[in-house]
């Protein structure tokens, strides 16, 4: 797991279009980032893109992870 969105979400929907790989859905009761899914945007963009639109700044680093394992699961997403 990269990115985590905490309970400070208001469910505005910002987040979810904004990611490239699909990796954010509306959980239980609020929104949630797939961790098989996140890349941390590496591959597409210099720079998390939910980080930037998110109005609350409630997504964190969950788990700091290596370039290599993000590219990785980039890899494993797109071929
Ligand atoms: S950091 Fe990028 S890949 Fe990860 S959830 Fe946010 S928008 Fe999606
Ligand atoms: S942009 Fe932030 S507040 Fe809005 S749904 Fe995403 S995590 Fe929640």
């Amino acid at each position: 797991m990269s990115l985590a969105i905490t309970q400070q979400c208001i469910n505005c929907e910002m987040c979810e279009p904004e990611c490239p790989n699909g990796a954010i859905s509306l959980g239980p009761d609020i929104y949630q980032i797939d961790p098989n899914r996140c890349t941390e945007c590496l591959g597409h963009y210099p720079a998390p893109q939910c980080q930037a639109v998110c109005p609350l700044d409630c997504i964190t680093m969950h788990v700091a992870e290596s370039q290599q394992c993000l590219l990785a699961r980039f890899a494993a997403l797109w071929g």
